[in-house]
């Protein structure tokens, strides 16, 4: 099977009225923790890389990686997403590269820092639209800031300081054509999302539902959509790692966002907190070990577990084998004739 498109996976998602994870990887074990999960629980997948991913595994290394992911699983939908794309040279790399799906990050500024005016925003997104959708190539954007930052990206401080508009959503939508849509209600990047036992209404439930009425067919994205078990905290600060107290997003939140129009959710605290627990309790329970693959098992394992619950809770968990995928030049054709239009319901205007 040939990497997907991510729009056809999303589409088939909303059509089942589920959701799929998008995992990062930087190397080897984790492609092989997701794809393992992927086959153990019958799921399509979303693999995702970030700029920092890139640099760190080199750009042929990981993408090698992936066509070994699909030669070996070729009865599993992988598609290739470029997380938080700072630019559209970015962008154009990734899908040079091969990727079947990017992510222009827009709504903040090429230094992945400063937040960007809104016309920044449409007018960088549009070019990848543009750019992209002629090869067949998905496009998320994301309108709004999120908070935190991980790998270098993102405004920092509280996921509340800038909830995303839905006017501004919609214009965002009909003004770029973006597949995807990913927006800020609440949520972070990174460990530290919430400072106290979240209560049931840390996001902004309203303002996505409000948004996906107007906008159905425009899949909506939740970042920063770690739960941060506390399981997995403590295995690390049990085997000598000093995490400071911090809750994430309940996964109940979550599948109350995929049961109003959330299709893709993204993955990577839980599983950077996964691996370095279980290579923490080798390194402690076992100084005398010093081969690495007596601890890159277990992460690779502890990975694996992670990922399999997220499908099982996300829905995606069964649907690998739903349809056949649509070549990317038939995805191309879709786009060029209109087909594949997500524009706004002209009702809800
Ligand atoms: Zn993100």
């Amino acid at each position: 099977m040939p990497l997907v498109s991510m729009r056809q996976l999303l589409d088939e998602a909303a059509k089942g009225g589920y959701g799929v994870g998008a995992f990062n990887v930087n190397d080897m074990e984790q492609i092989q923790a997701i794809m393992a999960a992927a086959k153990e629980t019958n799921s399509p997948v979303i693999i995702q890389a970030s700029r920092g991913a890139r640099a760190f595994a080199q750009d042929r290394f990981l993408f090698h990686l992936i066509l070994a992911a699909n030669e070996l699983y070729p009865e599993i939908p992988i598609a290739m997403h470029q997380d938080h794309g700072n630019s559209f040279e970015t962008c154009k790399s990734a899908i040079e590269l091969g990727y079947t799906s990017v992510m222009m990050d827009g709504s903040l500024k090429e230094d992945g820092k400063t937040p960007s005016t809104f016309e920044e925003n449409v007018a960088v997104t549009k070019k990848v639209v543009d750019f992209a959708h002629p090869r067949g190539v998905t496009v998320e954007g994301e309108i709004g800031v999120l908070g935190g930052v991980e790998d270098g990206h993102g405004a920092g401080g509280s996921g509340l300081e800038h909830i995303t508009d839905p006017d501004q959503a919609v214009e965002f939508a009909e003004r770029t054509g973006v597949d995807a849509l990913a927006i800020a209600i609440g949520t972070s990047h990174g460990a530290y999302k919430f400072s106290k036992k979240p209560d049931g209404s840390v996001l902004k439930m309203d303002v996505l539902i409000a948004i996906h009425k107007r906008l159905p067919n425009t899949h909506l994205v939740m970042h920063g959509s770690s739960s941060v078990p506390k399981d997995l905290q403590d295995i690390i600060n049990q085997y000598g790692g000093k995490l400071k107290e911090t809750w994430g997003v309940p996964v109940e939140e979550i599948q109350l966002g995929i049961r109003n129009g959330v299709r893709k959710v993204n993955v990577d605290t839980d599983n950077r907190l996964a691996i370095t627990g279980a290579i923490r309790k080798v390194l402690w329970t076992t100084p005398e070990k010093f081969d690495p693959r007596d601890y890159m098992k277990p992460a690779r394992e502890a990975m694996q577990k992670v990922v399999a619950t997220r499908m099982t809770q996300f829905g995606q968990a069964g649907h690998a084998g739903d349809y056949k995928p649509i070549s990317i030049a038939q995805i191309a054709k879709g786009y060029a004739d209109g087909s594949l239009t997500t524009q706004p319901l002209v009702a809800a205007r």
